[in-house]
């Protein structure tokens, strides 16, 4: 396994504290990284504030290229990124390979592409004898900070559309999974000039955050929670850098009585419980009308006690386990204290199975209201609530109620009111009867604690330039 830090183009060992890189399906370590020392993370970032001039007076179509190449390097050895992917997160190594790397490799060329179309307003003489101009142009180094949920998924949201608009990347990954984004240097190394990308591995205090206070750091891109994001924001202050933020989500998911109630059981036992439920748009907090609500529930209850967990291999498995000991131990808690109150009943799951590694079992909470904490707070494990509901109106009061704004959806026969919702509905996405679709083309981000920037498409792509305004006196 990969294991080398990626820094001014050559593949080197950290020389920091060494930690354990664990497999959560069965909670044993993988093997032992070492971090990368401060004058590490020092010597990357200066490598590629060094890289910079070189890189972002490239043409677009040279770095398109180089970007391609890289998806066509990513597909090459989609299995063996998959294989280190789901061993390092749990997660089924069939939904690695088929969901997660072909949507990686169209990452980067759909920023190849973008970075060929980024388009200004047009030149124009707004003061007499004066032809003005708007340029796009990069920023400098940018320091990338990924999540352990999605990790080689999340390093190329936050790697394509950098490299493209001709900044240069200092990555960080998780201190949990950094395996896929080790194995990604390997084919950076080779095939960016030096200094262009670089990876550094270790935990927030010790190497997160001495990067992102670096001076030569003028923007920070954080996926990641929202204490982490606020952490970060404070103390970028007095720097005054530029911030990037996608954060947490409690995704509402607003179900009336004329909804297709068995597409809506089997979109939210997907779309609930995929990646274990460790996903920032989950389908988890669930507004279910009266009408067909006791129904609802019975029949998601009965659709989510039959996913099955079990280890990455294991062509039926479709539930893996929690990242780490302590991340289960946190979403027990939530569930524990669900179910102490009188007004929850839990359908379905509510427990950890007996067994190695950091499982827990697929669970609904029905009965939950709007002021409870397991429809307030955010618990990134395989746990929906459902709360019954009136009207409308109130669905849509309960919906917009929440400190996040990442995505949302609404299942319904009736157009009107689809379209009535989507436009008040306060969230980054609103799908319409389907829930968690992401394509490269539109843009993925929040609003309130979910954060702001976007993600994908063009608008991805514009949040790492900036915008510049020359005039020319005739
Ligand atoms: P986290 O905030 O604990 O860690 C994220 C990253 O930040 C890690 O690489 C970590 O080492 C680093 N970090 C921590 N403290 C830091 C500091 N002081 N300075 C610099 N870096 C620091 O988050 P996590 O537990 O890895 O991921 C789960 C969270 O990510 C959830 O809240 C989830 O909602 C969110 N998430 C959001 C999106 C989105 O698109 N909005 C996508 C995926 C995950």
């Amino acid at each position: 396994m990969q294991s080398k830090l990626l820094i001014n183009g050559r593949l080197v060992a950290g020389e920091g504290a060494s930690l354990a890189v664990l497999n959560p399906a069965l909670g044993a370590p993988l093997l032992h990284i070492n971090e990368a020392s401060a004058e590490q993370v020092d010597a990357a970032v200066r490598a590629a504030d060094a890289a910079f001039d070189g890189w972002s007076q490239t043409a677009p179509k040279d770095r398109a290229l180089l970007l391609l190449r890289l998806a066509d390097r990513i597909e090459a050895h989609a299995e063996e990124l998959a294989k280190l992917e789901s061993d390092n997160c749990g997660k089924p190594y069939a939904s690695a390979l088929n969901d997660e790397i072909p949507a990686i490799a169209d990452v980067f060329r759909f920023f190849a592409g973008a970075s060929r179309c980024l388009s200004g307003s047009a030149a124009g003489e707004y003061l007499a004898g004066h032809t003005s101009m708007i340029r796009r142009d990069p920023i400098g180094v940018v320091a990338s900070i990924a999540p352990w949920n999605y990790p080689l998924m999340m390093a190329a949201w936050k790697l394509a559309p950098a490299l493209a608009a001709g900044n240069t990347v200092v990555l960080k990954p998780s201190e949990q999974t950094p395996l896929t984004a080790l194995k990604l240097a390997e084919f950076l190394a080779e095939l960016f000039p030096a200094g262009v990308v670089n990876i550094v591995f270790g935990r927030g205090t010790s190497v997160g955050s001495p990067l992102v206070s670096h001076p030569k750091v003028r923007m920070v891109s954080l996926t990641g929670s929202v204490a982490t994001g606020s952490n970060i924001i404070a103390s970028s202050a007095a720097s005054v850098k530029r911030l990037h933020m996608e954060l947490g989500g409690k995704a509402p998911v607003l179900i009336f009585d004329d909804a297709d109630i068995a597409a809506a059981v089997e979109g939210i036992r997907t779309f609930g419980f995929y990646n274990a439920g460790q996903d920032c748009t989950a389908a988890c907090r669930i507004y279910a009308q009266k009408g067909i609500y006791e129904k609802f529930v019975a029949e998601l209850g009965a659709a989510v006690g039959s996913i099955k967990h079990g280890t990455q291999g294991d062509a039926s498995t479709e539930l893996g386990p929690l990242i780490t000991a302590e991340h289960r131990q946190r979403v027990a808690g939530f569930v524990e204290r669900a179910s102490a109150q009188a007004h929850i009943e839990v359908v379905t799951g509510g427990k950890a199975p007996a067994g190695d590694g950091f499982f827990f079992l697929p669970t609904v909470l029905a009965g939950a209201r709007q002021s409870d904490e397991i429809v307030r707070r955010e618990v990134f494990g395989p746990v929906v609530s459902v709360t019954p509901f009136d009207d409308e109106a109130q669905a849509l009061a309960w919906a917009n109620d929440s400190d996040y704004g990442l995505a949302s959806s609404v299942w319904t026969s009736d157009v009107g009111r689809a379209h009535r919702l989507a436009a008040r509905l306060q969230y980054g996405c609103t799908w319409v009867n389907t829930h968690f679709m992401l394509v490269n083309e539109m843009p993925h981000g929040g609003l309130k604690l979910s954060g702001y920037g976007k993600d994908l498409s063009m608008y991805g792509l514009e949040d790492y330039t900036a915008v510049r305004h020359v005039m020319f006196k005739h």
